[in-house]
């Protein structure tokens, strides 16, 4: 049986107080650091009508050696949370130790990070933990790598251990090279769990998108315009202090104003299909534009190289035989020679342009 078949059935998850058609807004630190860094920031989302109240604390760091999240201890910081402002609260969960420990704390949603939604043994073990518990709430990310039918997998896992207050968490896809936000988008891999799964919540986390603070705004706006049901953001009382992704995170009062300026809109198709094709026309330009980057600095190594060893920037020969090898791919792949053509000729001139500047260069 196909996943998408079973994920038909999952309503979306409702929230006391956020009113339906309004988003549903996750906010809070990257990382518990601090019982006062905690209730401190807790109030001031509480105050700002935020309704859910997120923490990290045990860290999945990518590198050994950073903040490793406080633990246990953070539980009782969560707990403190929900009595004193009444909020929902959340935490991410690894392993089943953490689901445990969140379960007994009186957690009311857990969440699954992209490097744990990456791997199926370690979801199968989170979902066996989850059975007998169908009333916390599992948010699960996307893994870290742009594979739909990983992210499927894993909701479908946990959908099967009973948990039916289900949801999913885009937070961007990890790719090599140098982009304009930390996480790629990729859009279209949403979209496309949306379609199979049309009444599933969806949330976009754009502080782990983005990874810088001024994009949160624009990038809340644009999620909100193509259809998610709500935000994930990372929000610290002190984020130039904070342990973790302190580039992302904003205050309390800047979430605020960014909430009060999001435009939500009612009845813009999810499914509109000029928007979907235009998002996938923006990821295929990020995808030139990084290409055409790496191919520039390919270049410019080739030209210290010339210049090491004397040689002329322009090769007429080669030139020639990539302009002739170019245009007959091009042509296999149904674009026309004139366009391969002038394409190639323009970043071969700013090649040559680069080269040159270099062998100009004093040093
Ligand atoms: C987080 O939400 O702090 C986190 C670790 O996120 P992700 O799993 O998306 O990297
Ligand atoms: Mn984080």
């Amino acid at each position: 049986m196909s996943a998408s078949l079973t994920l038909n059935d999952i309503t979306p998850l409702s929230i006391p107080g956020v009113e339906s058609g309004y988003p549903i807004v996750v906010a809070g630190p990257c990382s518990a650091e601090t019982l006062q860094q905690t209730l401190d920031t807790a109030k001031a989302l509480s105050a700002a009508g935020v309704k859910v109240f997120r923490a990290g604390i045990w860290k999945p760091r990518t590198m050994p050696g950073g903040f490793e999240g406080v633990g246990d201890i953070g539980l009782h910081w969560l707990a403190q949370v929900k009595r004193e402002t009444g909020m929902m609260v959340a935490t991410e969960v690894a392993t089943v130790e953490h689901v445990r420990a969140a379960l007994d704390a009186g957690i009311d949603i857990l969440w699954i990070g992209a490097r744990t939604t990456a791997n199926p043994f370690a979801i199968q073990d989170i979902a066996d933990a989850l059975q007998g518990h169908g009333d916390v709430a599992v948010l699960v990310k996307n893994p870290v790598n742009p594979d739909l039918d990983l992210w499927l997998g894993a909701l479908q896992r946990i959908r099967n251990a009973g948990i039916t207050r289900l949801a999913a968490v885009h937070r961007g896809f990890s790719s090599a090279g140098q982009h304009l936000y930390r996480n790629d988008p990729q859009w279209h891999i949403p979209f496309e769990l949306r379609r199979l799964a049309p009444s599933m919540t969806i949330l976009c986390d754009p502080s782990h998108i983005g990874g810088k603070r001024e994009f949160v705004e624009p990038l809340s706006q644009l999620a909100l315009d193509a259809g998610f049901d709500g935000l994930m953001i990372e929000c610290h009382c002190d984020p130039d202090r904070a342990l973790s992704d302190s580039a992302q995170q904003v205050t309390p009062g800047a979430l605020s104003t960014i909430l009060k300026k999001l435009v939500v809109r009612s009845g813009i198709p999810v499914e509109d299909e000029l928007g979907l094709l235009r998002q996938q026309i923006d990821d295929c330009d990020h995808e030139l534009l990084a290409v055409l980057a790496r191919r520039m600095s390919v270049s410019r190594e080739i030209g210290r190289f010339k210049k090491a060893h004397n040689l002329r920037v322009v090769q007429p020969a080669r030139y020639q035989d990539i302009m002739k090898a170019r245009i007959e791919e091009g042509d296999s792949l149904g674009l026309s020679s004139d366009f391969t053509q002038s394409i190639m000729q323009t970043i071969h001139e700013e090649s040559v342009r680069q080269q040159l500047d270099l062998l100009n260069e004093t040093s």
